[in-house]
């Protein structure tokens, strides 16, 4: 494949027109060739149509068709063989083994979607047969399931170039839903996403598809995005990164004359609570995986370890020492891009001049040598600080986590309950400490969407159980995952027929139950035809 720098718009592959841009390889600081084009409002409105133009013959597909695109997909992207896992590594500093481990859970996830459509539980198929004798009233018959929501925008997460871009988590979703996808890629990693986008049109082309289910677009955010989301052929958006970017389109979507949803996936600071009897059997074992864990990536997930929270004891102690001594060891890491590094930087200069708060330990210096590279440490501040001070729960993106220390339990219990949404809350503890602790159980519940016992947030699972979301900030509604086969439920809608004629209903809903699948009918779960 050759990367040419055109944008995808419905099948046709053309130049934008709205000015030129580069990649940049972050590990030294070069323009990458060749020049990408961004495009214009025109070419973004063209994508939006031919999206519309054909989302209700994409959303009527059989799953097995469907299913059958997702997987082709796939095996598309693994054909790019080599020069994809490049393309990764120059556009983001990341190593090739995380290049194609990130390669594998793309399409392990396109995989997973189109093995879980064909099962049906997505459609959640019910039917209460007409009931013509009942008194005083007689019931028609109503039958619902859920259908895909129309086009969605998906704006590509700088940090995941592949599973959570242009083919990744939210694409997958969408496409597993029936809805076609217009991506917005990230500027920091242009030749990826095109190469990427190639292989998804290859597919759309194998299995007979409209062009329209698929486009890629280039440019900035504010423009090409925001028009993106404003466009009234978009009916959800798709989207993982900064705070600032999602609350920004989130209140775009609201604004418009026909408010949209915005599933975004934002900031968290992922707390760590250690309890001490855990810390008094094993502060040295929890210091190294919380090191691993804090500095995994260059510290770039949206579940990296930001704080921790832990009374102040002599455990506590010999995990501060534990992770001062690992930390120290650890080489500046190469950031995404220019930007991350410059958040990061600020992140930490403004958490740093916070009253109270203390630098304990650093990692290797940053390279002076070009590259994006930075510096990992731990800083720690008493919970009386903590707790007057909001700043101190702003992430700092990048590998730095913020130690609170408690005096007692009660202070513990208060520094847990003044924390604002995460996407993660995890719990270093003996079992009887979960019982014995059940008041911070319970709080820390109502802050997380997942709640880790004994192991470390990063390595989020692609599979049926996850949620990887959480109460505002972390995301804009908590009621929804954007990791594993529940994030289908962002883009699909339940719909009704009442009195409808059996042989035009959707085939998840006809009588014979053609796509073999269960559904709940007249209150009782069964495969059965009716
Ligand atoms: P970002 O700035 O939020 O950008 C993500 C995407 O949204 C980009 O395509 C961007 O386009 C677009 N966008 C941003 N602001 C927009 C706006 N006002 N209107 C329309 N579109 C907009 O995230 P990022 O570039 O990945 O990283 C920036 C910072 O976000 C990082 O330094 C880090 O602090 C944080 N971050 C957090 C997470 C997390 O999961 N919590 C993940 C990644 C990054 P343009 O790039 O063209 O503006």
């Amino acid at each position: 494949m050759t990367i040419t720098g055109k944008q995808l718009i419905a099948g046709n592959w053309t130049d934008g027109r709205a000015g030129n841009f580069y990649g940049v390889n972050p590990a030294t600081g070069e323009d990458l060739q060749p020049a990408f084009t961004a495009a214009d409002e025109f070419q973004v409105a063209e994508a939006v149509h031919a999206a519309s133009a054909c989302a209700g013959e994409f959303a009527n597909l059989a799953p097995a068709k469907r299913a059958e695109f997702l997987n082709t997909c796939a095996d598309e992207i693994m054909a790019l063989g080599d020069e994809l896992l490049e393309r990764v590594s120059a556009e983001t500093g990341y190593p090739r083994a995380r290049a194609e481990g990130e390669r594998g859970r793309t399409c392990g996830q396109l995989r997973l979607f189109a093995d879980w459509i064909v099962k049906g539980e997505y459609l959640d198929a019910r039917i209460d047969t007409a009931l013509p004798e009942r008194q005083p009233l007689p019931r028609p018959d109503l039958r619902s399931f859920n259908q895909a929501l129309g086009p969605v925008a998906v704006f590509g997460a700088s940090n995941f170039p592949l599973a959570f871009s242009v083919a990744g988590g939210d694409t997958a979703a969408a496409f597993a839903a029936g809805c076609p996808v217009i991506v917005k890629g990230h500027n920091s990693h242009p030749g990826t996403s095109e190469l990427v986008a190639q292989a998804v049109a290859n597919a759309v082309k194998k299995c007979g598809l409209p062009g329209g289910v698929f486009s890629l677009i280039l440019g900035s955010g504010t423009r090409v995005g925001a028009e993106l989301v404003k466009s009234p052929g978009i009916k959800a958006v798709g989207f993982t990164g900064s705070l600032q970017g999602g609350m920004a389109l989130f209140k775009l979507a609201n604004e418009r004359p026909e408010p949209i949803p915005v599933f975004a996936e934002m900031g968290s600071i992922n707390p760590v609570v250690l309890l001490p009897e855990a810390l008094k059997a094993r502060a040295e074992a929890i210091a190294e995986g919380f090191v691993g864990s804090l500095t995994l990536g260059t510290g770039q997930f949206c579940v990296n370890p930001g704080l921790v929270i832990a009374v102040e004891d002599e455990g506590l102690d010999r995990f501060i020492a534990a992770t001062s001594a690992a930390l120290a060891k650890v080489p500046a890491g190469v950031m995404l891009n220019k930007n991350t590094l410059a958040g990061y930087q600020s992140g930490v200069a403004r958490l740093r001049d916070q009253a109270g708060v203390e630098q304990v330990a650093t990692g290797e210096p940053a390279r002076g040598d070009g590259g994006f590279t930075c510096q990992a440490g731990l800083l720690t501040v008493t919970a009386k600080e903590f707790l007057s001070n909001h700043t101190l729960q702003e992430e700092v993106f990048g590998p730095m986590s913020l130690v609170v220390k408690c005096r007692d339990r009660s202070e513990l219990l208060q520094a847990v309950s003044a924390l604002q949404g995460q996407l993660t809350g995890t719990l270093q503890c003996t079992e009887s400490e979960l019982v014995n602790y059940g008041d911070l159980v319970d709080v820390l519940r109502q802050k997380v969407g997942r709640v880790v016992c004994n192991n470390f947030p990063t390595g989020v699972e692609v599979c049926h159980s996850m949620m990887h979301g959480g109460p505002f900030p972390a995301a804009t509604d908590a009621r929804f995952t954007s990791v594993g086969t529940m994030s289908i439920a962002r883009f699909v809608r339940p719909i009704c027929f009442q009195n409808y004629p059996e042989a035009l209903l959707p085939d998840a809903l006809k009588n014979s139950n053609p796509l073999n699948i269960c559904r709940l009918v007249n209150g009782e779960k069964t495969c059965d035809a009716v």
